[in-house]
């Protein structure tokens, strides 16, 4: 489970809760009681009218608390972030150890020092590879992928680094005390469900509050201040719950994460892009090549290299995109079933994770829309020759044959 740093955010998100249930408990008396037992059955002898309510406001309710549930539970215990570097690790217990030794900070200060640390400059630096191994990567002017000085380790593609839980999270988009935390790619597509299923429930609040006010108006009996004060809450959360649909809605289709949409007109992504080993540097791209060359051999050791070492070398091109280009988006009906799934089903049920969290691929770690291919036509990078796609795949299943034969002795 990865906590808040700040006591205060911790105990928000224990309260907030508590007030939620307290107000569809509030919503469920008035509802049930007030407005169809008391008024339609009972004034207006309408069961009609009180069955169809109930049903809905049954229906919404049910998936309502079950999508709630389903993101509260996720941002708790699976909340999309990546791992800590080995120096954050041990920075961290250390950090861990001496507020336990001293507890006289409280509250937020108990969040301890931050430190900082600089881009590991190690060419075998832990974690470098898992990008290199990839056909594209976000990566910095220098060719190698942005470094998170306060986890100490390599940032993968679209993290964010959340100040909240002082953790790298993979496609953050914000956070939100009213669903317990972080929403990213892990609760993104419930987040969606839990807030479409809350505006709907309340519209069915609202429909029943309104008829039910106007009628007692009508026939002179006055207005009912509990229905008024339901009417007024279910109109406060309605409202906002639709604003945030619509967002979230509008994101998923473009592909974009609230954090990204922030500065999407003006980014410009910088990609790594494998090319044929030994590529040469191009008029407009530069290159590098993993795995980066040791220090003390200088920069002249690829000849050197055993030909194991030969195999695993790979070179990529650093091309820019244009400002405001995104090289995620899919387009926008795969764009949202990248976050919502394949299955209408899945849209509307908060069961299946969404199809990006499980991305697995060789070639990037989101799927890459159709600018990928155009900037390798923009910058005319060479195409990889077959020769050398076939000798990767013979040596990872060699790496594999290893593993396997060395587990197996
Ligand atoms: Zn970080």
């Amino acid at each position: 489970m990865v906590s808040a740093r700040t006591a205060s955010t911790r105990w928000l998100v224990r309260i907030i809760p508590l007030i939620l249930g307290g107000c569809v408990a509030f919503a469920t008396y008035v509802l049930v009681k007030r407005i169809c037992v008391d008024h339609f059955i009972h004034t207006r002898h309408r069961q009609g009218t009180a069955t169809t309510f109930l049903v809905f406001y049954g229906l919404f309710l049910l998936l309502m608390l079950f999508s709630y549930f389903r993101v509260f539970l996720i941002i708790q215990y699976d909340p999309g972030v990546t791992s800590l570097g080995p120096k954050a690790v041990q920075l961290r217990e250390q950090d861990e150890k001496r507020k336990r030794r001293s507890r006289a900070a409280e509250g937020d200060l108990e969040a301890g020092e931050r430190y900082e640390s600089c881009p590991d400059s190690n060419p075998d630096s832990p974690g470098l590879e898992l990008f290199y191994s990839k056909d594209v990567f976000v990566c910095n002017a220098d060719g190698r992928p942005f470094w998170c000085s306060s986890c100490c380790n390599w940032k993968v593609d679209r993290a964010h680094h959340c100040s909240e839980l002082e953790r790298c999270v993979k496609k953050m988009d914000h956070f939100c005390p009213w669903v317990g935390g972080v929403v990213s790619e892990t609760s993104f597509k419930f987040f969606i469900q839990f807030t479409f299923y809350t505006a709907v429930y309340c519209l069915v609040v609202i429909i029943a509050a309104v008829i039910c006010l106007t009628q007692k108006i009508k026939s002179g009996a006055g207005a009912d201040g509990v229905v008024i004060a339901i009417l007024a809450l279910s109109a406060f959360f309605g409202l906002f719950t639709f604003t945030m649909t619509c967002t979230s809605m509008r994101y998923a289709c473009l592909n974009l994460t609230n954090v990204d949409y922030v500065k999407s007109k003006r980014v410009v992504h910088q990609l790594a892009i494998r090319v044929p080993r030994g590529t040469p540097k191009g008029q407009n791209y530069g290159v590098i090549t993993y795995p980066l060359p040791k220090p003390e051999n200088g920069a002249g050791t690829q000849t050197l290299e055993s030909p194991r070492d030969q195999l695993a070398t790979r070179t990529f091109a650093i091309v820019k995109t244009e400002m405001g280009e995104n090289p995620w988006d899919l387009g926008t009906y795969r764009n949202w079933k990248s976050i919502m799934g394949d299955h209408i089903s899945d849209w509307f049920l908060p069961l299946k994770h969404s199809p990006c969290a499980s991305f697995e691929n060789n070639e990037s770690f989101y799927e890459m829309g159709p600018l990928y291919q155009q900037l390798r036509e923009r910058f005319n990078l060479p195409q990889l020759s077959s020769e050398e796609k076939d000798i990767q795949e013979l040596t990872k299943q060699r790496q594999g044959d290893g593993t396997n034969s060395r587990q197996s002795s």
